[in-house]
């Protein structure tokens, strides 16, 4: 298998990954904040995140993913106080949807969920070894890091601290500090908050200190790889390495990833615009969650992924092809050696699949491979090259790459899949009654049957090598 090499944020360059332990990549990847159902665009990240988890594993290395939900912050304190909820009645739905989101996906689930609200005791740890080591201080039960303290902040971001201003949204915090810029890691409870006893009195962690904490728990303190979309670059991940390298001297991540934001018809989505779309949304208007996993994955995550309906309907154009080539081999016949032309074709898919994925996670690459094979199998079926053994070759080489895809097999989308199979297999029973009427010269039963097969948006071709078909 091919080394992979991914995009490093920190340094903005391409470099091969190379894990702490040979064989075994551990991630961590910020989850949503669990305060209103996610938006497609988070979506997007969190699939890109899952391609990333599926290629590596499909490039040989066991993954362990550590994804967090973030079930305390300003936002689910504020609606759950506006609900008249805990936090944790209010967070619940909204975690409960989120998941129910990532299975309509088909995201494989990461090994560790781990929730802020459960992780206070490692919160509390990291920032007392940070004021120990001259870090961080208290301030009317508030405790922040000082970023002056750390000489190599910015280096993830590029970030020149110099220009950060009074009033800068990074400095825009009521807390009281020694610095406009340093952050809290812990806020002091304000009335009508939620809160948990603390050294400096009670309070809560803040966003940036609870990836850290249970980034460390889970995967150690130097772990290799670290993803989010690429808003969360600054402040959150700067300030990240910024306590958990302040803490242990170590480095803390090997390799960052982030991907671009979608946006919707070449806007960013806002709630003004009314193009802030959810799953439900689109599932409501009647689009298939597969064409919505093959449409994301299609797109590198370095790009922009500029959402419309149309290029929704272009994904589901393209899995429909492969549906289709499935369902001709399994009415092919079978005869003969198996045929050598094919088996170079499977070779070639697996090794241009690989190398694309290995290539900073080329998925537009791994896909044009994949669809190269697919017209190299109908060419196949036409010319009656299918020998013994074939089929399930073939099937075998989509269900290798659908690993990484998980988007090809109809039958894993049983909600969705259009009768297609079945009604495939009528509308060839109807193409062959047409054909037979032709042959025995009755040309009006022919075009009844024609416009029969119009009606259903069936589209006839006629070639020397017989009657071709496709949907409308
Ligand atoms: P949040 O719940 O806001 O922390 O976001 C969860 C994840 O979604 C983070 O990795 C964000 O970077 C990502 N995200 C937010 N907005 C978008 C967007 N429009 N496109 C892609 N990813 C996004
Ligand atoms: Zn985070």
């Amino acid at each position: 298998m091919p080394e992979p090499v991914l995009f490093n944020t920190q340094g903005r360059q391409l470099a091969p990954l190379v894990p702490v332990e040979p064989g075994v990549v551990r991630m961590y990847t910020c989850g949503p904040t669990v305060y209103n159902e996610v938006h497609i665009g988070n979506l997007r990240t969190f699939l890109f995140e899952d391609l990333l988890r599926r290629s590596l594993a499909y490039l040989g290395y066991r993954v362990v993913q550590v994804m967090n939900l973030t079930d305390v912050d300003d936002k689910t304190i504020l609606g759950a106080h506006r609900a008249g909820l805990t936090l944790a009645d209010y967070t619940e739905p909204f975690i409960e949807s989120f998941l129910r989101d990532l299975d309509t996906l088909h995201l494989e689930r990461p090994e560790h969920f781990p929730r802020a609200t459960e992780h206070i005791p490692e919160i509390l740890e990291l920032i007392e070894r940070l004021i120990e080591r001259g870090f961080a201080y208290e301030s009317d039960g508030s405790v922040f890091f000082s970023i002056a303290r750390d000489p190599d902040y910015g280096k993830l971001s590029g970030f020149d601290l110099a220009q950060v201003r009074r009033g800068d949204r990074v400095a825009n915090d009521e807390y009281a500090k020694d610095d406009v810029r340093d952050f809290a890691l812990w806020k002091a409870v304000k009335p009508g908050e939620p809160a948990w006893d603390s050294p400096w009195g009670p309070g809560r962690p803040g966003w940036h200190v609870e990836c850290s904490a249970m980034a460390m728990k889970y995967l150690g303190e130097t772990f290799d790889l670290h993803c989010g979309g690429v808003d969360l670059i600054f402040p959150h991940h700067e300030n990240e390495i910024a306590q958990s390298e302040s803490a242990t001297d170590q480095t803390f991540v090997r390799h960052w990833v982030h991907s671009e934001h979608l946006i919707v018809d070449g806007q960013k989505m806002s709630k003004s615009l009314g193009n802030q779309y959810t799953l439900t949304d689109l599932l409501g208007r009647g689009y298939a969650a597969r064409a919505i996993r093959y449409l994301f994955l299609s797109v590198h995550y370095r790009q922009k992924l500029n959402f419309t309906f149309e290029s929704l309907d272009g994904a589901a154009g393209a899995l429909r092809r492969v549906d289709e080539m499935r369902f001709r081999l399994a009415h092919a016949a079978e005869a003969g050696e198996p045929d050598a032309r094919l088996a170079a074709s499977v070779e070639r898919l697996k090794t241009d699949f690989a190398t694309a994925l290995a290539d900073d996670l080329n998925a537009a690459a791994a896909l044009a491979a994949l669809f190269v094979f697919v017209k190299e199998v109908n060419v196949a079926i036409e010319e009656k090259r299918i020998g013994g053994g074939d089929r399930e070759r073939i099937a075998a080489a989509l269900a290798d790459v659908d690993r990484v895809l998980g988007v090809l097999d109809p039958a894993a989308w049983p909600a969705e899949a259009p009768a297609a199979d079945d009604d495939a297999a009528e509308i060839e029973s109807l193409i062959q009654a047409r054909n037979d009427a032709r042959k025995r010269r009755d040309f009006a039963e022919g075009d009844r049957l024609r416009d029969e097969l119009t009606a259903r948006g069936i589209v006839l071709e006629d070639t020397p090598q017989g009657t071709r078909w496709k949907r409308r």
